[in-house]
């Protein structure tokens, strides 16, 4: 069929599998331009369909020839209608892995159940023994609690008192205003049982009482803090309060296992997760117009490029007063972010295309689901169905 992108709101509903599978070669292009000795060797990716997960996957692959056990929650084709965008780009990830000789596979289902967690057991002990690194790379609107049965939302909102500020309205390329009113207790408390570490220790207990968890591990989740700005409804809003317990479980993980775990900081990029915060979309298109005019704009996979080979797996870490890897570094330099103040009170829907660069958050948006890319015949009839080539391995 011929596949177009259908937008409704912050996500598309169709992905175009070429498309997809372009995109993943170009980030594998820039692992392997970054191949580096000495990194991990077997990895576990929780959350490697899209975003910064699969990036980390491209990385652990490509540039450190590791390899990948990949767990999501995707769509696949049915009925002949198109697949979600992370089930193409495993599809398009595994079939690339294969053919350079390494082992990849991966398990769709629900990473907060148990049975996801046992399948993934049984499958690291049968084909790899244990891992070496497990990255926890999850972004979820929901989590049901697997002792509990109960279902948990997540919600991003400001505590203690209701925040307005910009954003943008995508849908008609506009500038709005935004007021979002404070979130209850209970919706706080249920934000970070979605988004906090409650589960990336259960994960971690999990393959270490298997056996699973090589001595001397490392295991990564992921955070943000961004600007000022945008602190009432993350860094100060509910999702902040989730972070804030991702970083209380990486203590807790480093301390009950033989596994060094942390927290890294990213930087703001365009994925399904971001688009879907208020204000932030309005901000990335900022950031991009700063951070190409100094030079150092990145995308997840130059993030997880230095990440890994700078950082996890360089000479040092560079943690901050509390303990944190920092690859927004860049992002949060002072006149990076002084000039982005200076650009937020004059942005308008008139002023939108030449005071931000939002023609390339668009494309940005549109390339996660696979279109936009160069070198595709987005008028050519492709097949939508596509299996996991480790289905058949
Ligand atoms: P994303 O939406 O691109 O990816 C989310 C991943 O989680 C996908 O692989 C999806 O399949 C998987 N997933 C969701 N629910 C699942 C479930 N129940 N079971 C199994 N898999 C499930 O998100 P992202 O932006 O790459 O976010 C990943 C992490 O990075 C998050 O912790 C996020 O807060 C953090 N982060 C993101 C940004 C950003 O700007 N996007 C910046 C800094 C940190």
């Amino acid at each position: 069929m011929i596949v177009k992108p259908r937008i409704r709101g912050f996500v598309c509903i169709t992905a175009h599998p070429k498309g997809c599978e372009a995109k993943v070669k170009q980030e594998i292009a820039v692992a392997q331009a970054a191949k580096r000795e000495g990194g991990p060797k077997k990895v576990l990716v929780i959350g490697s369909s899209t975003g910064y997960g699969l990036s980390s996957r491209i990385v652990s692959a490509f540039s450190h020839e590791a390899a990948t056990l990949g767990v999501f929650f995707e769509r696949p084709s049915q009925k002949g209608k198109p697949a979600s965008a992370g089930w193409y780009n495993s599809v398009a990830f595994e079939k690339a892995a294969h053919e350079a000789g390494l082992y990849a596979k991966s398990i769709n289902g629900d990473a907060f159940s148990d049975e996801i967690k046992a399948q993934t057991i049984e499958t690291i002990k049968a084909d790899l023994g244990q891992v070496d690194l497990v990255v926890y790379s999850l972004a979820s609107p929901r989590r049901t609690d697997p002792k509990t049965g109960e279902t948990y939302r997540s919600v991003l909102k400001p505590i203690g008192e209701s925040y307005t500020n910009r954003s943008l309205d995508t849908d008609k390329s506009e500038v709005c205003e935004v007021t979002i009113d404070p979130a209850s207790e209970e919706e706080t408390a249920h934000t970070v049982k979605v988004m906090g570490g409650e589960d990336w220790e259960l994960w971690m207990d999990a393959l270490d009482q298997a056996g699973v968890l090589a001595a001397g591990a490392k295991s990564v989740a992921y955070s943000y803090i961004g600007p000022e700005l945008t602190w009432p409804v993350y860094t100060n809003g509910t999702i902040g309060q989730a972070k804030k317990d991702v970083e209380r479980a990486a203590a807790a993980i480093t301390e009950k296992h033989d596994c060094a775990a942390y927290v890294a900081v990213n930087k703001a990029v365009v994925t399904q997760a971001s688009s879907a915060i208020p204000v932030v979309p309005l901000y990335i298109s900022i950031l991009f117009k700063v951070m190409k005019a100094r030079g150092t704009h990145e995308d997840c996979i130059e993030q997880m490029v230095r990440l890994f080979n700078e950082r996890l797996y360089g000479d040092d870490l560079r943690l901050d007063s509390v303990g944190r890897i920092r690859v927004d570094d860049w992002e949060m330099e002072p006149e990076i972010q002084q000039a982005v103040a200076a650009i937020w009170p004059e942005i308008s829907s008139e002023t939108l295309s030449e005071k931000s660069d939002y023609a390339a958050y668009q494309e940005n948006f549109l390339s996660l689901f696979g279109f936009g890319l160069p070198g595709v015949d987005y008028a050519e009839d492709v097949e939508v169905e596509l299996d996991l080539p480790s289905a058949h391995s």
